[in-house]
């Protein structure tokens, strides 16, 4: 036993490096405490529906995402969204207007002021701020472009990302790329030009460039075949209690059907999420259990909702629309889903996905739901101007949904490296490191690859 691994849960962090080290050579095992893979990702069909509860889309950032679809022959079932979906709205004083997406349209946009129009090419002349680890990126944007743009851009943006708020997230650990234009070019749009032509030349591709993918069968698709192919590796209904040292490395406790039962490996990689995590490696390490409880997960619905095509007012012509706070609706926007993807609704029908709550409006844990729903339905219906009444209706609600990595994240990531070099063989992944996204999750697992292969003595770049 040298290069025997276990990796905790099976979302799409655990499963792509579970797939990855198996690939390459390591013996390894997957525990996953529910009864299904995915974590975040899940699908589920009823009555002709597919309603994607958490992610409904994931950015192609890196090739490895192609690499293992074809791998996997679920090229198939891969699906790029409809192109209309470039076409995003942003909600001001109740009227939907299209976010520009060049020079051109900005001028035209009536999304913002001709004042906040010149405040934003003021940006050209201001210089580098302090570090952005304590910098918001709300006091980064509103000192760099303007009050406007971050109220009708950045805050709708980062609710339809984080779920979060600006005031809180930190700019440099929660938009490192965003940050990195300043602290390198000295500026966004002096960095965005120059940026553009470095980025040609890279295979991995930036957020703004890189297409929004899918499956046929919604995006469970993606964690069910990766967790096939690995088969009697991947343990279901197997909740990890406690984490123990033995000689040749750790030893895992679980339960499963049988009772309890335990597996003793060489490395343990970690993709549960924080707040779990704080009581798994808390007795290795109080002050790891206060970091990684320090790490806000913020509450979310998600509303699924199914319309008569011919009872909508509002053209069909994009991904969706994200809502400002200023707005003061009692949700933080709604995607398209049947525009963006095949089999999401039936003929002559339109399905939409809607998110309540987040860091701006984390009462939606104790919410009345029904109430809640009804207030957001009523709202919904008047900015799409739609006359009929729902065909199908259905939610699922995160109480704990997308990790935020707000003001002082980067003491908790630092904390987290020297967890791991105290602790060598154990390593904290998924998506509360290294990014939240499908994509960055997948990208940190050909990181995680390339940590055991230097752990194991194998060549890890
Ligand atoms: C509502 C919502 C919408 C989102 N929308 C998007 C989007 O549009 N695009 C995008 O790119 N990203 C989106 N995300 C973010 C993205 O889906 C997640 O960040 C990502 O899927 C997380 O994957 P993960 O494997 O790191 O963690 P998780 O998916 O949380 O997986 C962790 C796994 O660990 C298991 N586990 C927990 N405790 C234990 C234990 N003790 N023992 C064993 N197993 C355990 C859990 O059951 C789970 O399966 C969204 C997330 C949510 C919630």
């Amino acid at each position: 036993m040298n290069n025997k691994i276990v990796i905790l849960g099976a979302g799409i962090s655990g499963l792509t490096t579970a797939y990855l080290l198996n690939k390459d050579g390591y013996d390894v095992t997957v525990l996953e405490k529910k009864n299904e893979v995915g974590g975040s990702i899940e699908t589920v069909f009823d009555k002709g529906y597919l309603f994607d509860r958490g992610p409904n889309s994931g950015l192609e950032t890196t090739p490895l995402i192609e690499q293992i679809v074809n791998d996997l022959k679920l090229s198939d079932q891969f699906v790029y969204a409809n192109r209309k979906g470039n076409k995003r709205y942003i909600l001001r004083n109740d009227v939907l207007h299209p976010l520009p997406m060049n020079p051109k349209s900005f001028l035209k946009s009536r999304l913002f002021s001709s004042r906040g129009k010149f405040r934003l090419f003021a940006e050209l002349f201001i210089g580098r701020s302090k570090d952005g680890y304590y910098q918001s990126i709300g006091e980064f944007v509103k000192r760099r472009l303007g009050q406007e743009f971050l109220d009708y851009a950045i805050n709708p943006f980062v609710a339809g990302v984080y779920a979060g708020n600006p005031e809180d997230l930190s700019v440099k650990s929660a938009f490192p790329k965003l940050y990195a234009l300043e602290e390198k070019y000295g500026g966004l749009i002096k960095g965005t030009i120059k940026s553009i032509k470095e980025r040609k030349n890279r295979p991995e591709k930036s957020k703004q460039d890189a297409k929004m993918f899918s499956f046929n069968d919604g995006m469970q698709v993606f964690p069910l075949a990766i967790s096939e192919f690995l088969g009697e590796k991947v343990h279901l209904n197997s909740e990890v209690n406690s984490v123990e040292t033995v000689q040749s490395g750790y030893k895992i406790n679980y339960s499963n059907s049988g009772g309890l039962s335990s597996v003793d490996c060489n490395y343990l990689i970690s993709t549960i999420p924080a707040y779990t995590a704080s009581t798994l490696f808390g007795r290795f390490d109080s002050f790891l259990a206060e970091h990684l409880n320090k790490i806000y997960y913020p509450p979310v619905l998600v509303l699924f909702i199914a319309y008569d095509i011919k009872d909508i007012g509002q053209p069909l012509d994009g991904f969706g629309f994200l809502i400002p706070a200023k707005e003061k609706k009692s949700f933080l926007g709604a995607i398209w889903s049947s525009v963006l993807f095949p089999n999401r609704a039936g003929e002559g029908q339109a399905s939409f996905t809607l998110f309540i709550g987040g860091a701006r409006d984390p009462g939606v844990l104790t919410y009345d739901k029904d109430l809640l729903i009804k207030r957001v339905r009523n709202e919904f219906e008047t900015l799409m101007r739609i006359v009929g009444e729902p065909i199908y209706l259905t939610y699922k609600f995160w109480p704990k949904a997308i990790p935020q990595y707000n003001l002082g994240y980067i003491e908790h990531e630092n904390y987290f490296d020297k967890f791991e070099k105290d602790n060598p063989g154990i390593l904290l992944s998924g998506n509360y490191r290294e990014g939240i996204s499908v994509g960055d999750c997948i990208k940190n697992s050909e990181k995680i690859l390339n940590k055991i292969k230097k752990l194991s003595n194998k060549e890890g770049v």
